[in-house]
């Protein structure tokens, strides 16, 4: 498998826990299963009338959000005010950063206000990782999705979603379908499909849309949809990212539906009861037919309810991380 560019210990304490979450590259069975296991004690959380935990009581996190977001920010934000924190919503578009303040300087002044958590979305692969290495020792940095590098808590909730569904990862088939090239989102979940011991993880595509290092990553490659489909146990739709697009790299969009759309004569090619996924948003007639984003097999809104107890437990797990680190090198200085 290739090397994340950004991947190395950073994000891990000396003794192995989360302290950032910034790729899920070089994390463990072990590790991911830890936070599925936390997150799913925080789902009976958000089931209670009272939906709050004190565990980031007293501490301040900033949501840094450079490109737009629906579902990621509102349960981040969520996530964090369910977790008893102060939660501090910059708005970019309004912000000094449009004035022309280097997002060293913002973060710098952030940091004056004693924040202990930046989740950080950004257009540029790596800078929430830029951001790890600079930031003031304590504070944790939550990757919310960074350019087409990874989405690590997107893939989590997705990964959290398939087990409640399917119990666990051994023998499953699971195809991620469409603009794999532009997602981030894919190729977190390709990482954390491999480090969960899925059985297949398939890609179906065009070849204009697939990544040069996609096999190297331990996908199988499969050009036609309806070939594809079949003896799958979930399927992952994802959104053309035309944002990032720089030329043109499909015919059109009906042609795009025709062949990749997951209408539900090509569903009912996969394996019964195969689960059908999207990380928002979705594009009804683009890569799915409304029958099927709605229908009985799709588990596309209770990934967005996952995505809550997913980011309780990220950010938790980071920030006791974080309290670890310190206490440790204070011990360390105080030996010397
Ligand atoms: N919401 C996801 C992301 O932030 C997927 C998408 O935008 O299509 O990458």
């Amino acid at each position: 498998m290739t090397h994340d560019p950004y991947s190395h210990a950073l994000q891990l304490t000396a003794d192995g826990q989360l302290r950032h979450f910034l790729t899920l590259d070089g994390l463990g069975k072990d590790l991911l299963t830890d936070i599925l296991d936390t997150a799913d004690s925080f789902i009976e959380v958000g089931e209670r009338t009272i939906k709050n935990v004190p565990l980031l009581r007293g501490r301040t996190v900033v949501n840094l959000f450079f490109e737009s977001s629906t579902r990621t920010r509102s349960t981040f934000e969520l996530a964090a005010k369910r977790l008893s924190a102060d939660v501090l919503n910059l708005d970019i578009s309004t912000s000094a950063t449009s004035k022309g303040e280097s997002l060293s300087d913002t973060l710098l002044n952030l940091e004056a206000m004693a924040s202990d958590m930046f989740v950080v979305r950004h257009s540029q692969s790596g800078a929430p990782h830029f951001i790890a290495e600079s930031v003031t020792p304590g504070v944790a940095i939550i990757n919310a999705g960074d350019g087409r590098h990874a989405h690590p808590t997107q893939a989590m909730l997705d990964m959290l979603t398939i087990r409640q569904r399917k119990h666990n990862f051994e023998g499953l088939k699971v195809a991620i379908v469409g603009d794999i090239l532009h997602s981030r989102v894919a190729r977190s979940q390709i990482r954390a499909l491999n480090a969960l011991g899925a059985a297949e993880i398939r890609v179906i595509a065009p070849a204009t849309l697939l990544p040069s290092d996609i096999e190297a990553l331990g996908c199988r490659v499969e050009y036609n949809m309806v070939e594809g489909m079949r003896d799958l146990d979930v399927v992952i739709m994802l959104r053309l990212q035309r944002e990032r697009m720089a030329g043109a790299l499909l015919p059109s969009e009906r042609e795009f539906y025709r062949l990749y759309g997951l209408s539900q004569d090509k569903l009912a090619l996969a394996n019964p009861g195969c689960l059908v996924m999207h990380p928002g948003p979705i594009n009804r007639g683009v890569e799915i037919e409304s029958a099927v984003a709605d229908g009985p097999q799709s588990v596309i809104l209770n990934q967005v309810t996952n995505g809550i107890a997913v980011r309780m437990a990220v950010m938790s797990m980071a920030m006791s991380g974080q309290v670890e680190e310190r206490s440790r090198l204070r011990q360390e200085s105080g030996a010397l």
